[in-house]
């Protein structure tokens, strides 16, 4: 049987018109878990029974008793609508909602989002955040109110209160809608109605839904479904208005299929040239085009390793393809393509255009990757590439769980590429660093959880940085038998190359004509671009000198000490970054004994950190974009959240029903926000923050900031005396 559903599948993956790609956006507990079982189970892809039970696909016995053994976020289905089969593809979206990469990037992948409301409940504001995000990415809306059995049975209410909650309901959602499309010029009326057919309403834990079209079909009405539930009698109700049934006709009839959505969609998710092939391909979902595949999530499967899943937006996804990998500089094989069975993986031939597709031997994809055929511009745009900024230590309880807990920790890096994992190499720690607190206490707690691995975690850590805010004189940095001399001097980078290294848009893999193009752009003299010698992290090295003998020989020591004096700077032992270090001369022993590593490493180290004193080198703070979402009366309460934590607002404005405080606050005090903005807010508040670089600190916070990391890192926490600019 399982075979013939493959077989079906696999004829239909070549028909895009009869593909729909989707995601349910849901608030926490409003039922997406129990209705993605229901859709599986009335598609015959589990059996009944099972569906409806806890069927969170919790925790990992769940997941085998069920006999899905891997990463069954993406699921796909079949179902037959006006006597046409259908491929169904659902793409998980994160639960939480704070880190807006994660959701963006599940959305990017669909047509189609399915918004599910707790009818008890009402749109929270999650359901507001996930659907803007849907909007906001082109994915066209429907409608179902889950827990209708809720209000029939427990609230006792009857048809004209259910009307008037179900209502509501719709208004609230259709509000935001509204809101978030009006602009938009290529998008006609998407706001949902009972009468359209884009809202149904049941009940996921009895496994009933209704909508017009199945109220037209069945002959029933809202009082009969009110009789039969309060008489219990919820198994006719189901076998009269299967939910499964519903929910895939109402996906089927009001989705748009890939070819249908794909030309409207690529210019909203891609940033490339509009004009060449691949553009030509993506829009026309072609299956002989380039292979395109937009990463959304890397799961693992314990026998076939590292499972990469996304959209094929163009081309024909094949075993044995060599294929290009965002971000990285060589090309991956890939060993197997299969498809999300019900939640299970099978391996297919090919996976064409239009399709969700599991794919294994792409080692060096993370979420988010594109992965193609030929050099193309990436989906996410390189700038959402945001660098860690606080950073944790994290232990297992249990000495046996080291292995597992290092494991996990390196798959959660490849997963969410914002988190890094490093190790203290004094202490042996792990340490875990990442966008925020929240971003971190969600990925420990998915540890912990997911992986039944209970783990410690030291306090949070603020990464900083050192960067010189004028030009210096020239220093001698002399070796420690004095026979070698180097002069140096520091100036500061310009902020626009600054932001080039920052991009990643300036390396030395690069052709060298090309880096010299990008830097000149960005507004470095002609001759300086042409001596670039090195670029270490986001600081660039000048060559000036004309003639040394021996200083070619020496060139990789002399990078070696910029290396280890920019990676600790003399303040803090912060990273340093903006530093244009230029060597204007040298003296070399003629003998290379007497101009080894530890003659130059210190000598070049010594002179770096006295010129950064000298050109006036100052701590950097990161910084967070803040996003509140609240309803008008907490707006105040909100604002001053941000303020209080030496933050600025910059924008106040309604969208939808609620008000949007945007500003900006240093990461260090955002620590504590969550539970600060929750109470001061009575949970009203839904939050979003995004590193947004990092700035200079004031000043008169300089002498702690650099006193208390000093401590933490048992540096003696008087600072040189030669450092009296602040
Ligand atoms: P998720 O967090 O959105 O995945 O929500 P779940 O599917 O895990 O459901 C959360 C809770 O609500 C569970 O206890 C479900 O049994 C319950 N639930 C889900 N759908 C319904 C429903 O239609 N009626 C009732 N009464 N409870 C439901």
């Amino acid at each position: 049987r399982r075979k013939k559903i493959v077989e079906q599948c696999e004829r239909l993956m070549d028909n895009p018109e009869q593909i729909r790609n989707i995601a349910i956006a849901a608030h926490v507990d409003h039922g997406k878990t129990t209705l993605t079982d229901n859709l599986l189970a009335g598609a015959g892809m589990i059996s009944e029974d099972t569906a409806g039970e806890q069927l969170a696909m919790d925790t990992e016995e769940d997941e085998q008793e069920r006999g899905i053994t891997i990463d069954a976020a993406n699921v796909s289905m079949t179902h037959e609508y006006e006597g046409t089969d259908h491929l169904i593809n659902l793409i998980d979206t994160p639960g939480h909602v704070d880190f807006g990469g994660d959701v963006t990037r599940a959305m990017r992948a669909v047509d189609g989002a399915l918004v599910v409301v707790d009818a008890v409940e009402g749109a929270m504001p999650q359901t507001e955040t996930v659907v803007r995000q849907a909007l906001r990415e082109g994915v066209k809306p429907t409608l179902f109110i889950n827990k209708v059995d809720r209000l029939i049975s427990e609230l006792q209410e009857g048809p004209e209160e259910m009307q008037e909650r179900l209502l509501s309901v719709i208004g609230d959602v259709n509000e935001l809608i509204r809101g978030m499309t009006e602009e938009k010029d290529d998008i006609e009326d998407w706001t949902v109605s009972v009468e359209d057919g884009t809202v149904a309403f049941g009940s996921a834990l009895y496994k009933w839904g209704v909508s017009m079209p199945s109220m037209q079909r069945t002959g029933m009405d809202f009082g009969d479904i009110i009789d039969l539930e309060r008489s219990d009698k919820r198994q006719e109700l189901h076998e009269k208005t299967p939910l499964a049934d519903v929910v895939l006709d109402m996906v089927a009839e009001h989705f748009p299929n890939p070819v249908d959505a794909q030309p409207r969609r690529i210019p909203t998710v891609w940033r490339g040239d509009a004009d060449s092939d691949i553009a030509e391909s993506m829009r026309l979902v072609d299956e002989d085009g380039e292979v395109v595949l937009m990463v959304t999530d890397i799961g693992v499967d314990p026998h076939a390793g590292e499972i990469a899943a996304g959209r094929v937006f163009s081309g024909t996804l094949e075993k044995g393809q060599e294929l290009y990998v965002s971000g990285t500089a060589g090309k991956n094989r890939v060993q197997s393509v299969g498809i999300y069975m019900g939640g299970e993986r099978e391996e297919v031939d090919r996976v064409p255009a239009g399709n969700i597709a599991a794919v294994t031997g792409l080692k060096d994809a993370i979420a988010g990757s594109t992965v193609s055929s030929a050099e193309m511009t990436p989906f996410e745009s390189i700038d959402h590439i945001s660098e860690p900024v606080i950073t944790k230590s994290i232990e297992a309880k249990n000495m046996d769980d080291l292995p597992k807990l290092i494991e996990t920790l390196r798959q959660v890096s490849k997963e969410d590429p914002t988190i890094t994992i490093e190790i203290n190499e004094d202490t042996g720690e792990h340490l875990i660093s990442g966008q925020g607190e929240l971003h971190l206490e969600v990925q420990t707690q998915r540890i912990e959880r997911n992986q039944g691995i209970p783990v410690s975690t030291g306090e949070p850590i603020v990464v900083y940085r050192e960067t010189p805010t004028s030009d210096s004189q020239e220093v001698e940095g002399v070796s420690p038998n004095r026979h070698n001399k180097f002069y140096i001097t520091i100036e500061q980078l310009g902020d626009e190359v600054l932001e080039q290294l920052r991009l990643g848009e300036v390396s030395m893999d690069m052709p060298e004509q090309e880096r010299r193009e990008v830097l000149q752009e960005a507004g470095m003299d002609k001759e300086t671009s042409q001596d670039v010698e090195n670029i270490i992290g986001r600081n660039i090295f000048i060559d000036d000198t004309k003639g040394i003998q021996h200083l070619n020989e020496t060139m990789e020591l002399v990078v070696d000490g910029l290396t280890d004096s920019l990676e600790d700077g003399p303040l803090a032992a912060e990273p340093v970054e903006g530093a244009l270090i230029r060597l204007h001369d040298a003296r070399l022993h003629e003998d290379a004994i007497h101009r080894g590593p530890a003659q130059v490493i210190p000598a070049v180290r010594d002179a770096v950190h006295r010129a950064l004193i000298d050109a006036e080198i100052r701590l950097l703070e990161p910084i967070q974009d803040v996003r509140i979402d609240v309803p008008s009366e907490h707006m105040g309460a909100a604002s001053g959240e941000i303020q209080g934590r030496r933050g600025r607002v910059d924008d106040m404005y309604q969208e939808g029903d609620l008000m949007v405080v945007e500003g900006i606050a240093p990461v260090d005090e955002m620590i504590g926000f969550s539970s600060d903005i929750r109470s001061a807010t009575e949970g009203r508040a839904s939050w979003n923050t995004e590193n947004a670089g990092f700035r200079v600190m004031s000043d008169n916070l300089q002498r702690d900031i650099i006193t208390e990391i000093r401590e933490r890192k048992g540096m003696k926490t008087e600072l040189p005396e030669s450092i009296d600019h602040f």
